[in-house]
């Protein structure tokens, strides 16, 4: 059943005895401080028993609250055990008694994978910035800037080449089938006479063979891709036998499927046998074992095997309002819009506009803006035509359809079968004698212009940005490269976890924990000010005590003389009595 905890402290509580120790600016600190406020035991109620039969759970409040403090640390499961047990900072942060041991680790992965499967992660985030708006941070209703921009996560899967991914497979579906008759992997892989998969740590280095030479490799793949396809006919008579719909069934279906991807994806059939594929297949799977994987790039050069981070940020508060887990060879701008809604559902608030860089600065992802009546501010890209004029050398006039070329001729519109303009072409002939030809063209006939089906929302795009009315949005956008690299800090370069759902959890846990630490910081910066004010007017106070009342009219203060002295005895609290009464606990 349910276990719950009060939302007042005791005397015994860590928080209570420690915080001054801790740091009551320190992330743990302001953790402790959300007792009961942050989370409550009750929205955790359906992952348990509803009729309250059982045990009373470790409070979920408690565990979520282990959960941000395993991300701000970047520590295991394991490690998060211990510091809820011997760290003085989780404590006070979980605000539990100095000697209590609160959870055990696999209670945290349980609760954990309670939020992936219920995806109530999603929840944890949203209450970052509920807590925003209650704090003041942030105010409601307000109309948002948003910045979007993405950023690449390696997936946990290990990327290997053909031959150790084929190999993987291969004992992938050795598991399953070894499962299915109960024998140790070793055997059924023996009995198949396919031991050297299981024992080898590599196929490749394993096989003792010339790596120069193209016929010992080839030999050596066609004998991986044999054994392979037996395996997958042996796979279909067993599926037969255990009929489908079984756990065994799936288990087995899924391995199998993963095994057949690879010589789908990397194999090519020819009369002479198996060879490797030339290039990389489209929607290539790098790993068997994280199978949602895939190839990625930031940049032509920058190459990476995982998933994208997507993050939308209101770049007046630099709060994370929304984020999504893109395919790592998905385009950045994919579901750029669901993901400006999503940030306005969470915020509770409209975007005004969206700022983003020139990877969402395509033609189609500006008309689904601009169908939604919604403003999208995007770079659009360079266009280059190696040493020749680039199309953006041509002044083309889509009100009278005109296109003007660098030495002042006029093309010719060209138009598709539903008359609509497609382009422009310049006369072989005006071409040919124009002095200009060595930079614009290089074939032998006149230069064509095409014109892009969004060309006039790209012209609009290129005309804000050579006018000086663009820096401002430049500026917007570095919100989200700083909260890119604060969430980079927090550990989502690297996938703790296998597939895309559970590494959606990992970035939706890190966006959370950094929106929090904002918070922190906000309120530690408050609650200076609030002692310096204190202070300032103590110190007021103080010397005007000291001081004799002024005779003279000039006297600057004489009112507030008076008035400090008399407040600062009687109304006024002391700067130490308000940090008192805002962060202690109510008494036991
Ligand atoms: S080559 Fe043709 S299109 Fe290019 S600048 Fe000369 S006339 Fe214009």
């Amino acid at each position: 059943m349910l276990g719950r905890r009060p939302d007042q402290g005791s005397f015994f509580e860590a928080d209570t005895q420690y915080l001054e120790s801790v740091g009551k600016e320190s992330f743990y600190g302001f953790l402790a401080g959300l007792r009961g406020q942050l989370f409550r035991d009750e929205e955790f109620a359906t992952f348990y028993d509803k009729q309250g039969r059982g045990r009373p759970s470790v409070p979920p409040s408690l565990l979520a609250t282990a959960l941000l403090l395993q991300t701000y640390d970047r520590v295991s499961d394991d490690e998060a055990k211990q510091r809820a047990d011997f760290d003085l900072r989780w404590k006070v942060a979980l605000g539990i008694p100095i000697e209590r041991h609160p959870f055990a680790k696999s209670t945290l992965q349980l609760f954990r994978a309670q939020l992936v499967v219920h995806d109530e992660a999603r929840k944890l985030f949203q209450k970052s910035l509920r807590l925003a708006q209650q704090q003041g941070y942030v105010v409601r209703n307000r109309k948002l800037r948003l910045a979007l921009d993405t950023t690449n996560i390696l997936g946990r899967g290990a990327v290997k080449d053909t031959y150790n991914l084929l190999a993987d497979g291969i004992v992938l579906v050795l598991r399953q089938l070894a499962q299915v008759r109960a024998v140790e992997l070793a055997e059924a892989a023996g009995e198949r006479g396919l031991g050297r998969y299981v024992s080898a740590r590599s196929i490749k280095g394993e096989a003792e063979l010339d790596w120069d030479n193209a016929k010992e490799r080839a030999r050596l793949l066609r004998e991986i891709v044999a054994d392979a396809d037996r395996l997958l006919v042996e796979v279909r008579e067993v599926r037969a036998i255990l009929g489908e719909d079984g756990a065994q069934d799936g288990a087995l279906k899924q391995a199998g499927e993963r095994l057949s991807q690879v010589l789908l994806q990397d194999i090519e059939r020819r009369e002479e046998g198996a060879t490797l594929r030339e290039g990389v297949a489209k929607d290539r799977m790098p790993s068997v074992h994280d199978p949602e994987m895939r190839h990625g790039h930031k940049s032509a050069h920058k190459r990476f095997d995982g998933h994208k981070a997507q993050i939308a940020v209101d770049t007046e508060s630099q709060l994370i309002t929304a984020v999504a887990l893109l395919a790592g060879n998905a385009p950045d701008s994919s579901g750029a819009l669901a993901l400006v809604e999503a940030a306005e559902k969470n915020s509770e608030a409209e975007a005004a506009e969206t700022v983003a860089d020139c990877a969402f600065g395509d033609g189609a992802t500006r008309q689904v803006f601009a169908d939604a009546g919604r403003s999208l501010v995007a770079k659009v890209a360079v266009t280059r035509n190696r040493d020749c004029f680039p199309k953006t050398s041509f002044r083309i006039d889509l009100a009278t359809e005109t296109c003007v070329c660098p030495a002042g001729k006029t093309g010719v519109a060209r138009y598709s079968k539903e008359h609509t303009l497609r382009g422009f072409r310049f006369a072989d002939e005006t071409c040919a004698a124009c002095p200009l030809r060595s930079q614009c063209v290089r074939g032998r006939g006149g230069r064509s212009i095409a014109v892009h089906p969004q060309e006039a929302l790209l012209q609009q795009a290129r005309a804000l940005q050579q006018s000086p009315a663009f820096q401002p949005y430049k500026r917007a956008r570095q919100a989200v490269e700083h909260r890119l690299a604060r969430l980079v800090q927090l550990g989502i370069r690297q996938a703790r976890y296998v597939g895309r759902r559970k590494t959606l959890f990992q970035l939706l846990m890190a966006a959370t924990v950094a929106n929090l630490t904002l918070l922190a910081g906000h309120a530690a910066a408050g609650n200076r000010q609030s002692l310096l004010e204190g202070a300032f007017v103590l110190a007021l106070a103080a010397l005007c005590i000291a001081s004799p009342l002024p005779k003279s009219p000039l006297w600057p203060i004489v009112g507030l003389t008076h008035r400090s002295s008399a407040q600062a005895r009687t109304d006024q609290p002391s700067p130490h009595r308000f940090a008192k009464t805002a962060h202690s606990r109510p008494h036991f």
